[in-house]
């Protein structure tokens, strides 16, 4: 039988181009997670994916009720879960003031990290009972959360601190709307939930791997310079930043290139081992690539668990 995969944000960027990679192989029926339903159904008729090799299923991972409710409608769909991607996300670098999620958590941790840890645990369930021969469990990293690479030291950088302002509810107002409780800047909150992302892969991948089979992994797909991620941005930066990526950097990456690497991530035989961080060299080839040390910090990705699992309901 095909695989069945759920892409979060399938609707545009990285997860368009990932769920239209994944349909063509025709190994796959993608479950094309999105919040806007139109645009998703849109978006995947602009890319020629083929009405067979997918369904949008409606998710808005800023309310848990939204999360909850998709995992409902998914499991009456009948299907087995194979894989699941994490891939959504919401990035606000020009922003004044937070915003906040259905539950009051501040916006971009709120989706980047709680919609996806609730949505992760209860598809956990989902995944155990698929009889698939390589069942994978991948939530997109970013290179941004990493103070160990130059792009990860641009300022603001990423720092979780002692996780105060999360442990407070991250709500702004009897807590911090930040993690580590100081002020807020939308930029840092993007790069902080990126790190969640890459600290809640690494849990998952302890306390699962050994007994459910699952791989779990995490990807940096390359600087994809002309996503909607940036849309918030200055339009100066909007102008500048793709040339920049491509000729200075030279860290840019098309956004089909993107969706072929992970892509990869979900389906190619040689990417089984669980616990990894996947980027790629100048050929493309795949590597298993260096977390930074807060990234990588076992005791503070089970308090960041612990947290999370009492702020989403679990605990
Ligand atoms: P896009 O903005 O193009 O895509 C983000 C997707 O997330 C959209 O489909 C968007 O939906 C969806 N989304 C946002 N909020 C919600 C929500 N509340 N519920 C459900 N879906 C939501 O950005 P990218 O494709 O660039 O980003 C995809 C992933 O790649 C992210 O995890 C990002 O961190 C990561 N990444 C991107 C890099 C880049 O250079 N672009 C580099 C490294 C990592 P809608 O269409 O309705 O807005």
């Amino acid at each position: 039988r095909k695989g069945n995969v759920i892409v979060t944000g399938a609707s545009s960027g990285l997860g368009l181009a990932t769920a239209k990679a994944l349909a063509e192989t025709g190994k796959w029926h993608v479950i094309m997670a999105c919040r806007n339903f139109l645009k998703a159904e849109k978006a995947a008729k602009s890319v020629g994916i083929l009405k067979e090799n997918y369904n949008v299923m409606h998710l808005d991972l800023a309310s848990f009720d939204s999360v909850r409710q998709f995992v409902d409608n998914f499991r009456r769909s009948g299907r087995p879960l194979d894989v699941l991607v994490c891939n959504a996300a919401v990035y606000l670098p020009t922003a004044k003031e937070p915003s906040f999620t259905a539950e009051g958590f501040e916006l971009s941790v709120g989706t980047n990290h709680l919609g996806h840890f609730l949505l992760s645990r209860l598809l956990l369930e989902d995944m155990k009972q698929s009889d698939y021969p390589s069942k994978r469990l991948i939530i997109v990293g970013s290179i941004t959360g990493n103070t160990n690479t130059l792009a990860g030291n641009v300022p603001p950088k990423a720092n979780l601190g002692d996780l105060r302002g999360l442990s407070g509810g991250l709500n702004g107002l009897n807590s911090s709307s930040m993690i580590d409780g100081g002020e807020f800047d939308g930029a840092k909150a993007y790069k902080d939930s990126k790190v969640c992302n890459m600290l809640t892969m690494q849990e998952l991948h302890r306390r699962f791997h050994e007994e459910t089979g699952i791989t779990f992994a995490s990807l940096y797909p390359g600087c994809i310079a002309t996503t909607g991620l940036f849309r918030e941005h200055i339009p100066l930066f909007r102008l500048l930043f793709p040339p920049f990526q491509k000729y200075i950097t030279k860290g840019y990456v098309s956004e089909e290139e993107a969706g072929q690497r992970l892509a990869q991530v979900v389906s190619d035989p040689h990417l089984t081992k669980s616990g990894v961080y996947w980027s790629w060299n100048k050929n493309s080839s795949s590597f298993e690539n260096q977390l930074s040390k807060e990234a990588s910090d076992a005791e503070k990705a089970r308090k960041l668990w612990e947290i999370s699992e009492k702020l989403v309901g679990l605990a």
